[in-house]
């Protein structure tokens, strides 16, 4: 099969979504491995002396086409997963993970950036290209490249089931929200429910052939069922369904996510003993800009403490509005969204609802782009691509003189077959190649209400203020790939950012959700048409911080888990834990303010940590948080559309990629070190004033 047969195989412009097919995926991937191997082969075997051109571009070169191969499979799996095409992605999924583990800890390849490093090559090179040397040495230390043959054997063994059961994890809560769905024969029952989450329910059961209304776990229905559903059973059910996903109290033991945990926490213990750290956590932090898990879990728990005071307080609030006015005598888990969002309304008259009928996509999308091109001096316009599904659109990015710099898809729907969340994934890096730059491409997917059909006619999808910020978060990330300047493989874009510095970009977007002057010419009423009433915003942003306290608690309660996780617990070991749950246990007592009910398996679909790239690395929202906040109050001193302050971002930040430490780069930005002022004022948690 050549490239004309196999679209995989087909370089010369942007992926062919539209023809994909599974059968396409291991012909492609065989035969990208094998050119790849042969070019590992033909540089670590030359005699010529060790440099840039002889050892660092062909390598690139050659896992540029494995990759972009690679992504494009692994990300129609994630967003039009079929049977077919998944059993093509799991197959092949051993063989490129095999590839990589072989690579990482190919001594005569390391002998060879080591010889860069040391020798006279070293002096001709960018400070790009020396920060790829600098990393390639570190990652083939930790890729097990020093490792004596029999332990390389087993290291690479480790990473290649981790990889299968990280791919096993996913699919396990991806079928477990699929094959759970709840009938409701009667729209009474809904009572509460918004409009159009019961229209949704109801086009979903008639789309099975079925009277009545079907809810299912997806974001767009549970989050509303469990904010305004009166039902009070109807909560727990859901409630109980949502938070034993994938684990031993699910509907169905096979998508049990128990023993997968346990294995891989094992397999990641291993790996770090085989490269000889003292837990898992030491290894994840290797590479991240926090020095080590004693500092991480020092930021977390004066955070914690800092924050401890106010959710106490929001959770005494909550839970006395509930007794007094709902009568809820005993508030439960499933009555706090519910409760919350009652107390919201009472106290800020206003509910999610009602402003979600003011952010049609249209505008959102339109105010979106329009910041983005005010701030940073460029201009996105809608274009055309092959894509995987008819709700996809395509959009390009050009500078002020009308040189395209990036291109991207937008795939914003929640439907089925897709993995919940919302993500940014690189379709494409940017490169040189030879005289001209090859440009990046970003998928940026989301999981938003698709838009309602009435009289056959699609209306305008309305999203939440929460979904805006999401979109906005995403779109941050879009834009360090799409914005950068570098075309260094390895530290282009994303590549090579430490961990716990890559949301900052995503972060800092959230901010201008809560502008006026940003939010007002993007909102439009679904049926009047009329913008966005001030006092409405006024309310929105009085609710800001409504709840932060608990908010703040819940993600550190995350983080401390996956920290304590990933450096207390070896499963198999006596120790200080029984097993995973009992580290969560340890986590919630010490930070957690609201209890939870014996049958929570939330980290049983905790992807981030057993799927992503999260491990030992949770903590990265809140360490980049400070980073986000601080770099905002840059632009709330000197004004928050300021182009100044725009293009100082877009140059010291977002253009820089991993060509420089991220420290670096936000101290060329914010012009000193990173406060946590910012956050804590952000976030409504300051006792003065
Ligand atoms: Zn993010």
């Amino acid at each position: 099969m050549n490239a004309t047969d196999n679209p995989l195989l087909d370089f010369r412009g942007l992926p062919r979504f539209d023809v994909i097919a599974p059968d396409h995926v291991t012909p492609a991937i065989d035969t990208l491995l094998e050119q790849a191997r042969a070019t590992v082969e033909r540089v670590a075997t030359s005699t010529a002396p060790a440099g840039w051109e002889g050892v660092a571009a062909p390598i690139a070169a050659t896992l540029d086409r494995l990759d972009r191969a690679w992504t494009a499979v692994r990300h129609m799996n994630a967003v039009v997963s079929t049977p077919a095409l998944r059993e093509a992605y799991n197959s092949n999924l051993p063989k490129v993970t095999a590839f990589y583990a072989d690579l990482g800890q190919d001594e005569r390849m390391y002998a060879k950036y080591k010889a860069i490093a040391a020798g006279p090559a070293l002096a001709s090179l960018d400070h790009a290209q020396r920060k790829v040397v600098e990393n390639e040495l570190r990652d083939f230390r930790l890729g097990g490249a020093e490792l004596p043959p029999d332990r390389k054997a087993r290291f690479k063994e480790v990473q290649e089931e981790l990889a299968s059961l990280s791919a096993k994890f996913d699919d396990n809560v991806l079928d477990a929200t699929n094959a759970w769905a709840h009938w409701v024969a009667d729209a009474a029952a809904l009572a509460g429910v918004p409009d159009d989450v019961i229209a949704q329910a109801r086009a979903d059961a008639e789309a099975d052939g079925k009277p009545g209304f079907k809810l299912t776990l997806r974001a767009p229905c549970y989050l509303p069922v469990m904010q305004y559903a009166n039902d009070r059973a109807l909560r727990a059910l859901m409630h109980r369904a949502y938070a034993t996903l994938a684990s031993e109290l699910g509907a169905d033991p096979a998508h049990d996510n128990t023993a997968l945990i346990e294995r891989i926490l094992a397999l990641r213990a291993e790996e770090a003993e085989l490269l000889g750290y003292a837990n898992f956590a030491e290894v994840s932090l290797v590479p991240k800009m926090a020095a080590s898990p004693a500092e991480v879990l020092a930021f977390m728990r004066d955070l914690a403490r800092r924050a401890r005071p106010f959710a106490e307080r929001d959770y005494a609030e909550v839970t006395a509005f509930a007794r007094v006015e709902l009568g809820i005598a005993d508030p439960q888990a499933w009555d706090l969204p519910y409760a919350s969002e009652k107390l919201r309304q009472r106290r800020y008259d206003f509910s999610e609802q009602e402003v979600k009928r003011y952010f049609r996509e249209d505008r959102v999308l339109a105010g979106l782009f329009g910041l983005v091109e005010a701030i940073y001096g460029v201009a996105i316009a809608e274009s055309q691509a092959p894509v995987w599904h008819p709700d996809v659109r395509f959009y390009e990015i050009r500078d002020r003189d009308g040189g395209l710099v990036g291109q991207f898809y937008l795939d914003l729907y929640a439907r089925e077959g897709k993995q919940s969340g919302a993500w940014m994934d690189d379709a494409v890096n940017r490169r040189r190649e030879g005289e001209r730059v090859r440009n990046p491409v970003a998928f940026l997917t989301c999981n938003f209400s698709a838009p309602a059909v009435a009289d056959g006619r699609r209306r305008p999808a309305l999203f939440t203020h929460r979904e805006v910020v999401t979109l906005f978060h995403e779109f941050g990330h879009g834009l360090h790939l799409l914005l950068t300047r570098v075309d260094v493989p390895g530290v282009a874009g994303l590549e090579g950012v430490e961990w716990d510095a890559v949301e900052l970009p995503s972060q800092i977007m959230e901010n201008w959700c809560w502008e006026w002057d940003v939010l007002r010419s993007m909102t439009a009423h679904a049926e009047t048409g009329e913008p966005l009433p001030r006092d409405m915003f006024d309310r929105m942003r009085a609710a800001k911080n409504f709840q932060s306290g608990l908010a703040t608690l819940r993600q550190i309660e995350f983080a401390l888990f996956d920290m304590l996780l990933h450096t207390e617990y070896v499963p198999g070991r006596p120790g200080i834990h029984r097993d995973a749950r009992a580290v969560l246990s340890a986590a919630r007592r010490e930070v957690a303010v609201v209890p939870r009910p014996d049958y929570d398996r939330f980290m049983h679909a905790f992807g981030h940590i057993f799927a992503g790239g999260y491990a030992a690395g949770y903590y990265s929202y809140k360490w980049a948080e400070v980073l986000s906040a601080d770099a905002y109050s840059l632009f709330e001193e000197v004004g928050v559309l300021s182009p100044v302050a725009g293009a100082r971002f877009r140059d010291e930040v977002l253009a820089r990629g991993g060509s420089r430490p991220a420290l670096e780069s936000f101290v060329a930005f914010r012009g000193r070190e990173p406060q946590i002022d910012a956050l804590l004022r952000h976030n409504g948690m300051t006792t003065s004033s």
